[in-house]
């Protein structure tokens, strides 16, 4: 079996860790980041995007563009607030009441569960060529107060993402279980958790290496973003006093809306004021329109006052239940980016009356914990165990519509129990189980998680028969229902998949498409590596033709220019009408053209070695190539043995450059990026480190001179070519001779 991997599945980032010689590794993914953001894209060619690259996509492509998808994951359409229905790209109820989300530039649907299985699959291949081996499973935690098929819905993910997903464990309690890992006293940690669209806040008692939760609460449609929408608002609403035009009907400038609202926001946390400018953010009959305005931080928490009231209610039903008054809690433990502002942090302090801890990372210590949970599965970690509770309570339709509860919230789980119901008219001969979650008296206003029926009850007077209901939960907080009539025994059982939001067969359908998807990605990854590689070949020969005229006069290369010439537009053609065999042949054939041109070239030197100048012509005419040669030499594999230089990766936010090295080395999927971009981007990198102390390639070119072309006198070039030296270092590696 291959690696089991902890995943955090977040509303806005995602964070992937691993258990590595007995210790939790957040691992960065290709960009460097640690984190990575919840967002799945198409781009322009339908290809897929996940990460920060779709992100960057948002505002120019909206519609294909998806992010906070978590908020619907497991939810029917009729259950959403229309707030939560305001995103930019459609969302549309299908036959089932589901929630399908629009995809214009594929003409297709997805399931929430399909897109954050995108995620999880993203997350799963950085691990993957981080470990150098397969992933195969996961622990994916979920907030604490996912209901059942919210929960299902993200195992579903997994499926999906073709991972076998473990465990589901609640946010709160991956944070203190990486918190706690060292605790040995006992101690009641209040975990305080404001993730972008989710708010979750947990009571646990720690000690002795069990965790145990005794308390849950929160809310799963309150978050950052909501705290981002009210300076949207904000923005807006002054807009449309001053130009009569709403922005929030225009998706992109909602976007770019939204994306500066969540900067001010982050800014607050650290300054008293932020200036927000969105130039062009709209044009009306007078022309163009902008943002220029000015926020300051009291001026923000006022618009936020509800949502931090908002906020105060499931700390203290947590409290509450968790029989505990804010005194006798030891530790705050505050997670998710939206406890870093300042009005969250006071709130906190006011309710609790202590300085809430923040020796954890807000942003990695729920992977951590996952990371730590996947690790006691596989008994890498001992002596901890985990007890997890039941987040709602959970029961069943009797008499009268009036909920009966056979197990209530905050119930350490796994679980059984059992209670016994009898039928309610004179010979019944059939009952219905209907299984609801929730703590209202009314099953009506509880959330319904299925039906089912038992037949075959022996007719009886009311009140006689006897009919056993069990209700299963297991280590992940999944349901089993039983009923069992005692008399015939008669029993009828099931896993409440009506919680699912997928059917078996659907998710079936789903895991073959991701799979199928990735495939087609494979091959159009590679048709466009393809076709850059006969593109550069193409600049590369005109290139290489151009320096041998400089150096031995049109005479010598005539024939060459027209075969190169020749086949230049034969690729080029090929490329047009998309013939890869076509392609293919042009290319060998071109590559044999410059391998002769190259031989000649060298015989030409042979004569000359003695003048002790070779290397430093060599170098000149067939040398420099060695950096900026963008095709692989024939014969060997594409893939992971690049002959270029190695290039480090950009990386945004001033991160330390990726560690090129292991790129190279572990990429053991999908391929590498194409030579093409390698190479664009390393001349860009090279011109920013020539002044810096690097070498730069541009250096070693012996000819920094602009050559001429066509040479009025190619003799001259060469003379003047042929008495410059190269320094030692620089000159040609016999080795290396035989690129091609
Ligand atoms: P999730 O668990 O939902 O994926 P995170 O824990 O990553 O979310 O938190 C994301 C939220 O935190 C976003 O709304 C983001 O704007 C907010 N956030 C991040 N940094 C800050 C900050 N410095 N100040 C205020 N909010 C922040
Ligand atoms: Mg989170």
């Amino acid at each position: 079996m291959g690696k089991v991997v902890g995943i955090d599945l977040g509303t806005t980032n995602s964070v992937v860790a691993v258990m590595e010689g007995g210790k939790p590794v957040v691992i960065a993914n290709s960009e460097g980041m640690r984190t990575t953001p919840s967002v799945v894209g198409f781009n322009k060619d339908g290809e897929l995007v996940v990460g920060q690259m779709a992100r960057r996509q948002a505002v120019l492509n909206p519609q294909n563009t998806y992010y906070g998808v978590k908020r619907f994951m497991g939810r029917k359409y009729p259950e959403l607030t229309p707030e939560s229905k305001q995103v930019p790209y459609t969302i549309r109820r299908d036959e089932y009441g589901s929630i399908k989300i629009k995809c214009p530039r594929l003409k297709k649907d997805f399931a929430p569960e399909e897109i954050s299985a995108k995620i999880l699959r993203k997350l799963a291949e950085e691990a993957e060529r981080y470990l150098g081996e397969p992933v195969t499973g996961a622990v994916i935690t979920v907030p604490a107060y996912f209901n059942d098929s919210q929960r299902q819905a993200t195992r579903d993910a997994g499926r999906i993402a073709g991972l076998e997903v473990l465990r589901i464990i609640n946010e709160p309690t991956a944070a203190s279980l990486a918190y706690g890992l060292d605790q040995e006293r006992s101690q009641k940690i209040l975990v305080f958790d404001l993730g972008g669209g989710t708010f979750d806040v947990s009571v646990l008692e720690v000690g002795d290496g069990v965790f145990e939760v005794r308390a849950t609460s929160g809310d799963t449609q309150l978050g950052g973003g909501d705290f981002d929408k009210r300076i949207v608002d904000w923005l807006a609403e002054q807009f449309l006093e001053q130009e009569k035009v709403d922005l929030r009907k225009d998706r992109q400038a909602l976007q770019r809306l939204t994306e500066a609202a969540e900067k001010a926001k982050i800014e607050l946390s650290g300054v008293s004021v932020t200036d927000i400018n969105l130039p062009f953010i709209t044009a009306t009959e007078e022309g163009s329109k902008h943002i220029e305005t000015r926020l300051m931080r009291p001026q923000f928490e006022d618009l936020c006052g509800d949502l931090v009231s908002r906020l105060t209610r499931p700390i203290k039903r947590a409290l509450n239940d968790a029989r505990l008054t804010p005194v006798q809690i030891d530790e705050v433990v505050l997670v998710g980016g939206g406890t870093r502002m300042p009005m969250i942090k006071a709130l906190v302090r006011s309710f609790i009356d202590k300085e809430p801890n923040e020796n954890v990372n807000p942003d990695e210590v729920v992977a951590v914990g996952a990371a730590i949970q996947s690790g006691i599965l596989a008994g890498e970690v001992k002596e901890i165990l985990l007890l997890d509770v039941t987040p709602l309570s959970l029961g069943l339709e009797t008499i009268g519509g009036v909920t009966k509860k056979l197990i209530p919230r905050n119930t350490t789980i796994p679980v059984r129990r059992s209670d016994i119901f009898s039928t309610g008219e004179n010979n019944q001969t059939m009952v219905e189980v209907h299984v609801v979650q929730g703590e209202r008296e009314m099953s009506k206003d509880n959330k319904s998680l299925g039906r089912f029926k038992l037949t075959g009850i022996p007719p009886a007077p009311r009140g006689i028969p006897q009919v056993q209901v069990a209700f299963d939960i297991d280590a992940n907080g999944i349901l089993q229902v039983t009923a069992r009539d005692r008399t015939t025994g008669r029993e009828q059982s099931v896993v409440v998949q009506g919680a699912s939001t997928l059917s078996e067969g659907e998710i079936n359908r789903m895991i073959n498409e991701a799979a199928e998807f990735a495939e087609e990605d494979r091959q159009r990854r590679e048709r466009i590596e393809k076709r850059n590689k006969a593109k550069a070949l193409t600049d590369q020969a005109l290139r290489r033709l151009k320096d041998v005229t400089l150096d031995f006069g049109t005479q010598f290369t005539s024939g060459y220019r027209r075969q190169i010439e020749a086949l230049n537009a034969e690729i080029m053609d090929s490329l047009d009408k998309d013939d890869e065999r076509r392609l293919d042949r042009a290319q060998a054939d071109l590559e044999d053209v410059l391998y002769e041109l190259k031989r000649e070239v060298r015989l030409q030197y042979e004569d000359e070695e003695d003048e002790g100048i070779f290397d430093s012509i060599r170098r000149t005419l067939v040398g420099d190539d060695e950096d900026d040669y963008p095709y692989t030499p024939r014969g060997s594999s594409y893939g992971n043995d690049y002959d270029t230089p190695r290039y480090p990766e950009r990386s945004d936010y001033g991160q330390p450059r990726y560690d090129e090295r292991r790129y190279d080395e572990r990429q053991t999927y999908g391929s590498p990026p194409s030579r093409y971009e390698r190479n664009d981007r390393y001349d860009d990198e090279y011109d920013e480190w020539d002044s810096g102390d690097r070498p730069s390639p541009r250096s070693r070119r012996p000819s920094p001179e602009p050559r001429r072309y066509p040479p009025k006198d190619s003799d001259s070039y060469y003379t003047r070519d042929r008495s410059r030296r190269i320094p030692k270092e620089n000159q040609w590696d016999e080795e290396d001779d035989d690129w091609f």
